[in-house]
């Protein structure tokens, strides 16, 4: 027993050198990926179960590797948090996201929101109000419709600075969602002094729906805690017309999920956008 446990230290040892190596090369890689423009912006619609329109648009990030084709964000985010990266990553897709606002209005859909994922690592940056403000600023563009999602445990970090930032940029009309609920450890009631409009239920939720009588009661909960707390919920993850009724039925504002679309590229959702919204 002994023998082989020396032998699978070594083994151990190689893989953690391998992995190390790779996490630098990786890190390396999108460090260029940025510079190069081979990151790219996805968007998936947000559907409001009242009017059937789309209201708002979710920003996912995607990177067109030259040799492994369309990496998805948790093989490389990850990377980008532990390595800071997510910072400049993060701030490109603020900037994208205001010309995307100027897009859509010039398009014909002035009300479009778009929203963008923050990361708890983008908290660390002591500079986030400042320089979100100077892209707002620049970018010219109507602040109300910018929308940050983040999760609870984003703001874990340092609650306090964290609560500034929110209130900072929630007085330039920016508004917040919070992202995976249910998820976390907190309750909304915990997080009611925040400037919060919207909470995004979380798929695990909307998909155990019909499996377990837990996920419907829960969904009901949070539906109607953040309603009473003048919040709209988003429900994530719908694949079928089961989950879309339940929700409706529960009163839910709006869906996002492939039932309706997948993330898809602007020029598709442009398209998407005028056969779904009459103009
Ligand atoms: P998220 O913010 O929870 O985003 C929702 C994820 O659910 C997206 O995965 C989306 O494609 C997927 N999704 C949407 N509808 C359905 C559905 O009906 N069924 C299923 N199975 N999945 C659905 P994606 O695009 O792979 O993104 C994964 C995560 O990566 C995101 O989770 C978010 O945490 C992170 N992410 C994406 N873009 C960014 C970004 O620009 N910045 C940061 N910091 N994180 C990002
Ligand atoms: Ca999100
Ligand atoms: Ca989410
Ligand atoms: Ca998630």
């Amino acid at each position: 027993a002994k023998r082989d446990t020396g032998t699978s230290y070594r083994f151990y040892n190689r893989q953690l050198h391998i992995s190390a190596g790779h996490q630098l090369q990786l890190e390396a890689d999108l460090r260029n990926a940025l510079r190069a423009g081979e990151l790219e912006l996805y968007y998936q619609p947000r559907v409001d179960l009242i009017t059937g329109e789309v209201r708002g648009v979710e920003s996912l990030i995607r990177w067109n590797h030259p040799t492994r084709g369309l990496v998805m964000p948790d093989d490389f985010i990850p990377a980008a948090e532990r390595s800071g990266l997510i910072v400049p990553i993060g701030y490109w897709v603020i900037e994208q996201a205001c010309e995307r606002l100027r897009q859509a209005a010039d398009a014909g859909f002035p009300g479009l929101v778009v929203a963008v994922n923050l990361s708890f690592r983008q908290f660390h940056d002591r500079k986030m109000t400042e320089t979100i403000f100077r892209i707002i600023f620049n970018a010219n563009v109507d602040t109300s419709l910018l929308e940050l999602e983040l999760t609870e445990s984003a703001m874990m970090h340092d609650p306090d600075y964290a609560q500034r930032c929110l209130r900072e940029l929630s007085q330039l009309g920016i508004s917040f969602a919070l992202d995976d609920f249910g998820t976390g450890y907190s309750s909304l009631t915990n997080l009611q002094h925040l400037p919060i409009s919207l909470v995004k239920i979380d798929k695990s939720f909307v998909q155990a729906l019909g499996e377990s009588g837990d996920s419907e009661h829960i969904i009901r909960a949070i539906i109607s805690l953040a309603h009473s707390l003048q919040m709209s919920v988003v429900a994530e993850g719908v694949e079928t017309e089961g989950q879309l009724d339940f929700l409706r039925d529960q009163h839910c504002d709006e869906v996002q999920g492939y039932y309706y679309a997948r993330p898809m590229p602007w020029d598709d959702l442009v398209t998407f956008l005028h056969d779904r919204n009459r103009l």
